[in-house]
């Protein structure tokens, strides 16, 4: 368990395609992970190092393993892997490992070897609880090989992630929601939601040209993200990534061809939560007719309060002919929202 109030760190090893037989219909490990090589383990060590050379005193590190499947790498490479990741654990500069893996590449086998390698969290690329979304993206595993391996992942006293996607092929809202309906049974501890990017060299990229697919839009992909971050941490699981990371190769015009990409993404579905919220309050306290609003917030809400490009204010104005909206600081009650009329 990671200590309440400290700083978690993560060191990342992307292992691109590393292990991975399959080719599902979104995916190019390698413009993904940014790096096209196989790591070596000079380098890994050079990565870690470097990591380690900046952390400040009483941060709780992790090492994560990223980009692959990494329970499907030749047993011996794993082990030698996770043999370096030990050294640093036990020169006292780590304190775990994690790494993502596939939903079929989780045995009762493969988790006892994981554990003795300190292995605390395991994140499983599970992307839709649809089995036919599973089958157009070409995913080769199914929704019970999900459940099961959750199972012996929390069986095993090892942290559960889960990775989610939306807007892939044969999904659609109402199949998002029933999946984010049915990953919250599943109690994982960590979650992330990735909207469908069509990246180059993919299966997508080819039938996205072909006219077949359509990505979602960004409005589309905010709007449905809001109502999924909404849903799990009213279920107190913790979303740490909406949205991919805006790295060198993943920009618009270089490696995606098309989707909902913005850069700071994340913000903008808060954005848009925190304006349901706003809405919800002018509604129950009947202020839609109002000249006005005043919004009160505390100084670390003011900037999804008003929105990238002040959205959220200029929505308010629109929709019901507010002359103003009016922020102002509330330091006193930290991260609420309060709404009230003014003349
Ligand atoms: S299983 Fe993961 S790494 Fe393999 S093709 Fe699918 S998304 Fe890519």
């Amino acid at each position: 368990m990671i200590p309440v109030k400290t700083k978690h760190v993560i060191i990342p090893i992307f292992i691109p395609h590393k292990g991975c037989p399959f080719d599902c219909i979104f995916c190019n490990q390698k413009s993904i992970s940014g790096q096209i090589e196989d790591i070596s383990e000079n380098k890994m060590r050079e990565v870690i190092e470097a990591h380690i050379s900046t952390l400040s005193k009483g941060a709780f590190v992790e090492i994560g393993f990223y980009g692959g499947s990494f329970t499907g790498i030749e047993k011996e490479l794993q082990i030698r892997y996770l043999q370096i990741a030990n050294e640093y654990i036990q020169k006292g500069f780590v304190q775990g490992v994690r790494l993502s893996t596939r939903p079929d590449y989780i045995t009762p086998s493969i988790l006892e070897y994981l554990k003795a390698y300190h292995v605390n969290t395991i994140e499983l690329g599970v992307q839709s609880m649809d089995e036919e979304v599973l089958r157009m993206s070409c995913r080769g595993h199914s929704v019970q090989d999900v459940i099961r391996s959750s199972g012996l992942i929390h069986g095993a006293g090892i942290r559960l992630g889960i990775q989610t996607m939306i807007g892939l092929p044969g999904d659609n809202r109402e199949k998002s929601i029933e999946t984010a309906k049915s990953v919250i049974l599943l109690k994982p501890e960590i979650l992330r939601i990735y909207p469908t990017l069509v990246v180059k060299n993919t299966f997508l990229e080819k039938l996205y040209h072909e006219g077949k697919y359509s990505p979602l839009s960004l409005e589309e992909a905010v709007d449905l993200c809001a109502e999924l971050l909404e849903m799990y941490e009213a279920s107190q699981i913790n979303v740490i990534r909406v949205g991919l990371q805006a790295t060198d190769n993943i920009s618009e015009g270089r490696d995606i061809v098309a989707g909902p990409f913005h850069p700071a993404f994340r913000q903008l579905v808060q954005s848009r939560l925190v304006l349901k919220t706003i809405e919800e309050i002018i509604q129950k306290k009947g202020l839609e007719n109002s000249e006005g609003i005043a919004i009160y917030t505390d100084l670390g809400n003011i900037s999804d309060v008003v929105g990238q490009k002040r959205v959220n204010i200029e929505t308010l104005k629109r929709k019901y002919h507010f002359k103003t909206v009016k922020i102002i600081e509330n330091k006193d009650r930290k991260m609420q929202i309060f709404v009230e009329k003014t003349n």
